[in-house]
């Protein structure tokens, strides 16, 4: 178990400096920040760590540079919100790889499957955040990483939708949105995607893969509006200028849920 310190009687601490550097040098999600809003995700993230604790499975030991990590991903979504989106529930479980639970799924004919589908993270209603290791690091790795690809950012972006209920794909909106406006953009996106992730899929032998290469986010966010929402949300803090290119009432729907422009942060200077 990884418990951060907090400060006897006061505040928790920012991350140490140093620390913050170094675990946090490579992330697409912080191309263009400001420095008046790294401060605050450091500020955030040492928060983040007093108030979530950490257990590894299988003799993984969640180090300090790994929970920063991990702190920093997820405190990203609520930089202009705050750690309050985050209350309810204390546990981050980190896998060193991904897991296979075991599932049981009804089919349509009523009939049990038992399931070991490998995952690379999962959030529970009112429970843990659980999450590969292998997985978070890979959004550190400017080799490895396919930008848009951030199992922390999914998993933490599916929490907040659960603030609502089971994840349905709709967070609760503040007061100067509108729940009419968030359907008018997401619905006819997340059919359109559906559409092209069906034929991309059709054409894949044909083309080995391009079209499915080439979806503007992660084909995943086919499988349900949540996932469309998860998704969508790796996608607007790593890779803003497909998503607004793509689906632009989705990206403004975000930026308002989110109260943060990635976009301009790019054009800025990332
Ligand atoms: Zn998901």
């Amino acid at each position: 178990m990884f418990s951060w310190l907090k400060r006897r009687g006061g505040a928790p601490e920012p991350v140490d400096a140093g620390l913050w550097e170094s675990a946090t040098l490579d992330y697409l999600f912080l191309r263009g920040i400001s420095p008046d809003e790294h401060e605050r995700l450091r500020a955030l993230s040492g928060q983040f760590l007093a108030d979530k604790r950490f257990y590894g499975t299988h003799d993984l030991e969640v180090t300090p540079f790994m929970a920063v990590q991990v702190a920093a991903q997820a405190s990203i979504l609520v930089l202009e919100l705050g750690l309050d989106w985050y209350e309810g529930w204390t546990d981050v479980i980190v896998y060193p790889g991904q897991f296979a639970p075991e599932r049981e799924i009804v089919d349509d004919a009523g009939v049990v499957h038992q399931t070991r589908d490998p995952m690379a993270g999962e959030a529970w209603l009112g429970g843990p955040v659980i999450l590969s290791w292998e997985d978070v690091a890979l959004a550190a790795d400017a080799n490895g990483r396919v930008a848009g690809y951030n199992v922390v950012i999914h998993e933490f972006a599916h929490k907040l939708d659960m603030r609502s209920g089971d994840a349905n794909g709709c967070p609760p909106l503040h007061r100067e949105m509108s729940v009419a406006h968030w359907k008018a953009a997401f619905a006819p996106a997340y059919d359109d995607f559906c559409q092209r992730v069906d034929a991309a899929d059709s054409a894949a032998e044909a083309d080995g893969g391009a079209a499915l290469e080439a979806l503007p986010i992660d084909p995943y966010a086919a499988e349900s509006p949540a996932e469309f929402f998860a998704v969508g949300s790796e996608a607007f803090f790593e890779t803003p200028e497909r998503l607004s290119a793509a689906y632009p009432a989705v990206y403004r729907q975000f930026a308002g849920f989110f109260r943060q422009d990635p976009l301009a942060r790019l054009a800025r200077g990332g």
